[in-house]
Order: structure tokens, then C-alpha cells, then sequence
């Protein structure tokens, strides 16, 4: 299997290139040249995530020396569940959040983590890991690389602008992860990281990758979770489903396209953006006009420029996607604090402020037989849904665990220069 890029001006990539280049060579992201049909029998008959995981992702490593080692990958990355919680009224909810970081992004770090480390030659010099997060992938990342030899991770935060539980997951580890409290905002982190990579005598002085979302390290391993849930809900419920994912990025969401594409049992795909419209208003009216971001109560998904859209278009053959082909709502800050705040009544379940955009875009929709993804654990988000519940959200324990490890961070000015003397 090759991966070419979605501005087809980068020569075909093994997937071991494309994990360690993150970005094709022309800017471009990677994408499969061909989707393998897997045997969806075969699948079915697989016991638990790691098994399946293996079975589905084996065709994407056909050819590399990366495929070797899939089933070790498999087995570290997939070492919490993602279970399929029945609800009523042919309702779903597909949990990702029992990882180490409480979000779904554990699963795409751990994976990306584990393929990562088996790429590094014996007596290589250590690899530097530069992420920015919003919040998120930041702690997700931190914890897939924590305590990993040959490894060294600098998480870019901006300054005030995450909640106090996620800056503790950020800057709880110590060790090879050093926290970086940036006096900017995450556009302004971005920026820093891009400045970094373009740096000729910091990449002469480091070897440095980056671990976000447009890494097929973390897209592909995306692709098992939906496959688990679409088996399980069709032979629960007689008759397939289709998901209805809290997006930003549309890392998650290519992730499920994918998926379908393999030949999974997902009837469709429909999205929930938070009050960044530059999805909904591309589908409704075919004007790509990424436009500067705006900060919601699901911070998450605060993506002014979805990056993935590449690959949501190269898989529509780069026309505006129909309506058959993607659907996606925007939930406004009111809606999401309804969802959450009628969630207990309505569905029995406090919801987080991600994963009540998917519920309320659920509630407008009438075909029956819908998973609806939850991307967190609501303790991540305590500040927003316990008002809103007039109750307490219970932690659960490997958050806890994080939460009662002290802040150890550098806080430094927006500039290239302070990061350089942080990096060394
Ligand atoms: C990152 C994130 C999302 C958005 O996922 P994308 O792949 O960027 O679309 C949604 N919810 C939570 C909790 C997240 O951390």
C-alpha cells in the first residue's frame, strides 16, 4: 500500500514515510492510493479492539516494515475500551473516552506513539516531538510519549486559555515532556511550531517531528472504533447505523469515511460543528472560506480552518460534497448548553460540551439508528456542565490520578527565539 497526496505533487510515500513526515512534500496530506476491500467476515469474527484493529489495519500496512510489528502496535495502543453504550430511542453512544487523558484522542497519540518508536533507529539521536494544542491533543500526546526513551516532547499552550484540569494534564509529567505556557493564543502556537520546522539550524541541531491530527499514525487506528460500534449496534439492533460525530478538525470524521469506504456497515455520516461555520457554510452555499477562529463552549473543535477537509474532498473526487455524501449541522453555545442540560432528563447521561453537539444535532434528525460519538469524559469540562447540571460529575480514576500531580511549566513569549532557547 502507497500513500500519495491530496495535491498529488509528492511522489508516492511507504506508510512508514508518512507517518514519520507528518505533511506530504508538497504541503499536501497523505492519503491512501487505493482503499483495500477488507473481509468484513473476517472482522466480525475478531475478538476485542486489538484483534480487530489488527485485521483492519493490516491491508494499510501491506508492504511495510512497519507491518511486522502491527500486532504489538495493536496491543499497546488499544489497551483501554470503547464501549457501545444502548440508549433509547434506537440511540447509541459510542464512548472514547476511557484512555489516559479522558478524550478520543488517546487512541490516535498511542498509536502514532507506538509506530513512532519502532521507526527510530537503535543509535538515533533523540527525536523532538512539537505539538500546540488547544487543550486536548496536547495531554494526549504528553501521555503517549511520557517516559518513552528516545523521545523528547514540548507541548505549546496558550496562557489562560484552557481549563485549570486541562493545563494540569498538560504540564503533569515531567520527565522527557517539558510544558511550554505561551503568552498567545493557539493560533500563535501554531505558528511558533511552523517556525520551528522551517528553522534551518534548529532542524540542524534537532530531529523534529510533529504529532497533530493530519498524522496518518493517529487517522488511521480512528477507522477500528467505528468499525467495533457499526458490528455491534447492527447485530444489537438488527439494522446498521449511522454515527453523528462532534468535528473540528475532521480528523475523527475522515477516520469514519474511511472506515465506510473499507466497506464497513456505517449507513451514513452526518457532523456536528460547534459555532465555527466554515464546514457549514462550504456545504450550503460551496465556498471554502476558512475564517479566523471562534471560541465556543466545546473548545475542541474551535477550527477556523479544518486541515483534513483535503482528504474529506479528495474522497468525494474534490467536488463539493452532496448531501447523500456529508452532512453537517452547527450547534450554537445555547444549544450545547441545553444538550447538556436536558441530557440527564432526556437520555440519562451528562454530556460534555463536545459530545453535546452531536446529541443535539441527534435530536433534530428523524431516521432511526444512530451512534452518537463522544469524543470526552464531561470531568474534563466540570467548569461548563456541573452549573449547568446543578450537580457534580464524578472523576474517573486515571483522571484523578493526573489532576493530584503537581503543574511543572516555562511560560514564554510568542517568539522563535524563546522557544529555540527552551529546545537548546
Ligand atoms: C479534538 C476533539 C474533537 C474534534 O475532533 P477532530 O478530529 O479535530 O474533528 C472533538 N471533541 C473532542 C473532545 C476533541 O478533543
Amino acid at each position: 500500500m502507497r500513500y500519495v497526496s491530496t495535491r498529488g505533487d509528492s511522489p508516492p510515500a511507504s506508510l512508514s514515510e508518512a507517518i514519520e513526515r507528518g505533511l506530504a512534500t508538497d504541503g499536501g496530506l497523505y492519503v491512501p492510493e487505493s482503499f483495500p476491500s477488507v473481509n468484513i467476515a473476517a472482522l466480525r469474527a475478531t475478538e476485542g479492539l486489538p484483534a480487530l484493529a489488527e485485521a483492519l489495519l493490516t491491508p494499510f500496512f501491506a508492504g511495510d516494515p512497519l507491518g511486522e510489528q502491527l500486532t504489538d502496535i495493536c496491543s499497546e495502543a488499544f489497551n483501554f475500551p470503547a464501549p457501545l453504550r444502548l440508549l433509547a430511542r434506537d440511540t447509541a453512544v459510542l464512548e472514547l473516552f476511557h484512555g489516559p487523558t479522558a478524550a478520543f484522542k488517546d487512541f490516535g497519540a498511542r498509536f502514532l506513539a507506538a509506530a513512532l518508536a519502532r521507526l527510530q533507529p537503535a543509535e538515533a539521536e533523540p527525536l523532538t516531538v512539537l505539538v500546540a494544542t488547544s487543550g486536548d491533543t496536547g495531554g494526549a500526546v504528553a501521555a503517549a510519549f511520557a517516559g518513552r526513551p528516545g523521545f523528547e516532547v514540548f507541548v505549546l499552550y496558550p496562557a489562560g486559555m484552557v481549563s485549570e484540569r486541562q493545563e494540569r494534564q498538560l504540564t503533569c509529567w515531567g520527565g522527557n515532556v517539558t510544558a511550554l505556557r505561551v503568552r498567545g493564543d493557539f493560533d500563535a502556537c501554531q505558528r511558533l511550531v511552523k517556525e520551528a520546522f522551517q528553522d534551518p539550524s534548529l532542524s540542524s541541531r534537532r530531529r523534529l517531528t510533529s504529532a497533530n491530527s493530519i498524522s496518518l499514525g493517529r487517522l488511521l487506528p480512528q477507522m477500528v472504533y467505528y468499525a467495533a460500534a457499526s458490528f455491534e449496534y447492527e447485530l444489537v439492533r438488527g439494522a446498521p447505523a449511522g454515527f453523528v460525530i462532534p468535528s473540528g478538525n475532521l480528523g475523527n470524521a475522515t477516520a469514519c469515511f474511511w472506515a465506510r469506504k473499507a466497506g464497513l456497515p456505517i449507513r451514513e455520516i452526518v457532523l456536528a460543528t460547534n459555532a465555527n461555520e466554515t464546514l457549514t457554510r462550504f456545504l450550503s452555499e460551496g465556498d471554502w472560506r476558512p475564517g479566523a477562529t471562534i471560541q465556543t463552549l466545546a473548545t475542541a473543535m474551535d477550527v477556523g480552518n479544518p486541515s483534513n477537509m483535503e482528504r474529506l474532498l479528495q474522497l468525494h473526487g474534490g467536488d463539493v460534497p452532496t448531501r447523500a455524501e456529508l452532512r453537517a449541522r452547527l450547534v450554537t453555545d445555547d444549544e450545547i448548553r441545553r444538550g447538556i442540560t436536558e441530557g440527564v432528563e432526556r437520555w440519562g447521561q451528562i454530556w460534555d460540551p463536545h459530545t453535546a453537539t452531536a446529541i443535539t444535532v441527534r435530536e433534530s434528525l428523524d431516521a432511526p439508528h444512530w451512534i452518537v460519538v463522544s469524543t470526552a469524559h464531561p470531568a474534563k469540562f466540570e467548569s461548563i456542565v456541573e452549573p449547568l447540571i446543578e450537580g457534580t460529575v464524578d472523576v474517573p480514576q486515571q483522571l484523578a490520578e493526573l489532576l493530584d500531580r503537581p503543574k511543572q511549566y516555562r511560560e514564554i513569549a510568542p517568539e522563535l527565539s524563546e522557544l529555540e532557547a527552551r529546545l537548546g
